[in-house]
């Protein structure tokens, strides 16, 4: 017993406290900021590997950023990332950081269902479908349930069937091989459901956009819920995009 609350002395407490409030260090890029140096804009447009990058005036969209930071090494001056991981949205507009400005990104609350938080502010179960990811986002969206982060402590957390669950995360690009699955995935789940894209992969294609082994219809048809951006995304920014998504509003 003595040698059990030593080892407990020891190891003190792991999981983070306020998950909400935490700083993360570099080299952890997090929402950029885009200052109003001049710089040649082509060339700035040109080394993005994904077209994240627009121009007049300068622009990022996270939905497309693969956070390979190349931008901020070749134009230090006029792009920087900060470690402010509180990304998500759910307006795609609102992933668009745009020159000059240095705010928050936040939820849209007039876009939220009411179902939403009167189901699920207190129990959220998921289904994770990896529609040809890479394994990446799956490793962290594993890291949000773990001793450190412990989303489960809010009441979110992964199932295994899509009957048990109230909503699903996508990740990947969705192959075409994967359309299937996931429609008949999402089809099982009972309604009020959500849909949340986590990554570049599943909110934009990423790198793999205009492959055409991909297949996006199935987001097409229905309403996105949550846009976790990231490549992969900080456990943490799935973690508060969530709790921002279901929290009780009266
Ligand atoms: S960090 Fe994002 S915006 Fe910058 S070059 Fe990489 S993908 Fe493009």
């Amino acid at each position: 017993m003595i040698n059990a609350l030593k080892i407990l002395k020891h190891q003190g407490k792991q999981f983070i406290r306020d998950v909400t409030n935490i700083t993360l260090q570099p080299p952890f890029r997090g929402r950029p900021i885009i200052s109003g140096e001049k710089v040649d804009e082509n060339k700035l447009v040109s080394l993005c590997p994904t077209e994240a990058i627009s121009a007049n005036p300068v622009k990022i969209d996270l939905g497309k950023c693969t956070f390979c930071g190349e931008c901020a090494f070749q134009f230090p001056n006029k792009i920087s990332f900060t470690t402010d991981y509180k990304i998500s949205a759910n307006d795609r507009n609102n992933l668009i950081v745009i020159e000059g400005e240095d705010k928050p990104i936040e939820l849209n609350y007039a876009l939220i269902r009411k179902e939403i938080s009167s189901f699920f502010h207190g129990s959220l179960k998921l289904r994770q479908v990896s529609a040809a990811g890479d394994n990446s986002a799956e490793l962290e969206l594993n890291a949000a349930g773990n001793v450190n982060y412990d989303m489960g402590r809010f009441g979110i957390e992964f199932v295994a069937s899509p009957r048990h669950a109230d909503g699903i995360v996508i990740t990947g690009p969705i192959s075409e091989n994967m359309a299937e699955p996931l429609q008949i995935c999402y089809d099982a789940v009972p309604d009020p459901k959500i849909i949340i894209l986590c990554g570049v992969d599943a909110i934009s294609g990423g790198i793999f956009a205009d492959s055409p082994a991909v297949s996006r219809k199935f987001l097409e048809k229905y309403k996105i819920d949550l846009y976790v951006p990231g490549n992969p995304p900080h456990p943490l920014t799935f973690i508060n995009g969530i709790l921002e998504l279901i929290r009780e509003r009266r």
